[in-house]
């Protein structure tokens, strides 16, 4: 009996330190590498920006679909996974001189943000502005293929009315797993032509998009310069907060790898070279679809549009 004691004493300690190293590796806090294979190559951004004819966009605009909240150790590996940490739903309005638009991701419906965040508020007419865009829009460009980004457009009345002017990069129409989560309509899906593409297509006078897989196979950044210069690189989530990138500090595997399958790897290198490039390019603005508190400073700037223009 006394050794059926020690021994079961041993499995427990050896169940417990089991246990604290795989909650210790799931959720510390990992260094970003130094060296970054992910090439961002801006003069040649900024060259194929200019290619397409036409005027520049003038301004874009955001519009909030939903406050909500991710636990901070979600967003920063070794943060308390018990503290809410703030964030912020909702697309972008490119807007051109004719009045004409563009639009950058679509957010969600209502029932979508409750599988999310049951108690989180929703903007009923934010979505409501954003369905409308989409609608009007010259084209409309996904950061990528999640519910968050996607829904929006998967639960789109007319469907076919997206034929056309809904870009979808070919990564994205094959992401089987999200498509299917967000409800994508196969039918639409079916009639959709991928934009295909390696590393940088431009989609309009001034707009970009840059290849990004990791926090998606289809995720990709939206380089857009307005006719006055401003430069901003449209992140999606390969931060889900600004100061991931200033501070070099990534999610926890427990998220990138049970809930997302991220390419941990090619995130952290997206991450480092981000991080080069505030140093290198001050001006040119990183915007973090989920950062609330980003999400403020530039609409209180006016720096965004604090609604979309319909
Ligand atoms: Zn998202």
């Amino acid at each position: 009996m006394r050794r059926f004691l020690r021994v079961a004493a041993i499995a427990v300690l050896v169940f417990a330190i089991g246990g604290f190293v795989a909650f210790r590796y799931l959720m510390a806090r990992e260094s970003i590498p130094e060296e970054s294979s992910y090439a961002l190559d801006l003069g040649e951004i900024r060259r194929l920006a200019a290619v397409p004819s036409g005027e520049k966009p003038v301004r874009i605009n955001f519009e909030k679909v939903a406050d909500a909240s991710l636990p901070k150790g979600a967003v920063f590996a070794g943060e308390s996974l018990a503290e809410p940490h703030p964030i912020v739903h909702g697309a972008f309005q490119v807007v051109f001189g004719d009045g004409s638009y563009g639009v950058i991701d679509s957010a969600f419906d209502e029932a979508m943000l409750k599988e999310m965040a049951s108690d989180a508020p929703f903007d009923a007419a934010g979505f409501a502005a954003v369905q409308k865009a989409l609608g009007g829009a010259r084209w409309i460009v996904l950061t990528h293929e999640h519910g968050d980004h996607i829904g929006g457009v998967a639960v789109y009345p007319e469907p076919d009315a997206l034929v056309g002017r809904l870009l979808l990069s070919r990564e994205q129409i094959a992401s089987d797993d999200w498509l299917d989560h967000a409800q994508f309509p196969e039918s639409l899906r079916a009639k959709l032509q991928p934009v295909e593409y390696d590393a940088y297509h431009a989609i309009a006078p001034g707009v970009v998009l840059v290849k990004a897989a990791g926090h998606s196979p289809g995720t990709q950044i939206i380089y857009v310069t307005l006719a006055d210069g401003r430069e901003f690189l449209f992140l999606g989530d390969v931060a889900w907060n600004s100061r991931m990138i200033t501070e070099l500090w990534y999610r926890p595997r427990l998220v990138t790898q049970l809930f997302l399958g991220e390419d941990r790897s090619a995130v952290m290198g997206q991450i480092r070279r981000l991080h080069s490039l505030r140093a290198s390019e001050p001006a040119v603005e990183q915007v973090v679809s989920h950062d609330a508190e980003q999400n403020r400073r530039l609409t209180d700037s006016g720096a965004l549009g604090a609604r979309f223009e319909l």
